[in-house]
């Protein structure tokens, strides 16, 4: 399959990894938008959080409990920061493999533009 994130799960493409096991991988965005920006997605093809349900929904807890971890390890659990995943063409979504953005280190603002 032609996506650019099955290919840094499976290593075909480089990435700075800050975290792996058999069904999660982190690693650090190409162009962060804050500090700490982190990509966090699960080693299966998953196309978005559209096509999450009752089958695959494990995953999406593995990964929240993948970002506290690296939240702290971070440094940025008590400043806080922000977990993002962008749905489709609206919603600003660029690769179709389900990802978590872990973003912190600097304030954000709400609502998003
Ligand atoms: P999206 O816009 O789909 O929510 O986020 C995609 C993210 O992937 C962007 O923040 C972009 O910088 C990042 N990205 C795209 N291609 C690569 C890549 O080859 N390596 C890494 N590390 N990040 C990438
Ligand atoms: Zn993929």
């Amino acid at each position: 399959m032609d996506c650019i994130f099955c290919k840094i799960a499976d290593g075909e493409i480089p990435s700075t990894k800050v975290y792996e096991d058999d069904e999660v991988l982190a690693f650090l965005d190409l162009s962060p938008v804050s500090p700490v920006h982190i990509l966090i997605i699960p080693k299966e093809h998953i196309q978005s959080a559209y096509q999450v349900d009752c089958s695959n929904a494990d995953i999406v807890a593995k990964i929240f409990c993948v970002a506290a971890k690296l939240a702290k390890e971070q440094g940025i659990c008590e400043s806080g920061y922000r977990i993002v995943t962008n749905v489709g063409k609206s919603g600003g979504q660029t690769v179709n493999h389900l990802h978590f953005h872990l973003i912190g280190g600097r304030d954000f603002s709400w609502p998003p533009g």
